[in-house]
């Protein structure tokens, strides 16, 4: 089975907890997946194909070039969710209901 896996997240994933940890945020289910969406958007996907489910050949030479480039994206998100964090919400707001918080 071939599925098409993105190496950048699985860098991502590897250091969420240590940015968190290091950062002292909030380490929530929502202010996790907000870091990692936000980190996600500030860094090019690098899509491999995994043969059953087998690990990149390139994975651990790519999680030593992008090791850098993550944890700074990882600790900007994590600075703008720490200044701004959803998790008391119940659901998106709008910009009205936002001045209240
Ligand atoms: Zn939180």
């Amino acid at each position: 089975m071939l599925e098409i896996r993105n190496a950048m997240e699985e860098i991502v994933d590897e250091w969420l907890d240590w940015v968190i940890n290091q950062l002292d945020v909030c380490g929530c289910e929502k202010c996790r997946a907000d870091i990692k969406a936000l980190s996600l958007n500030r860094l090019p996907p690098r899509y491999y194909v995994s043969e059953d489910g087998k690990i990149y050949s390139r994975l651990e030479e790519l999680k030593i070039q992008f090791r850098v480039d993550v944890i700074a994206a990882l600790a900007a998100a994590a600075f703008i969710v720490r200044s701004n964090p959803r998790h008391n919400r119940v659901s998106e707001v709008n910009e009205d209901e936002k001045t209240r918080f």
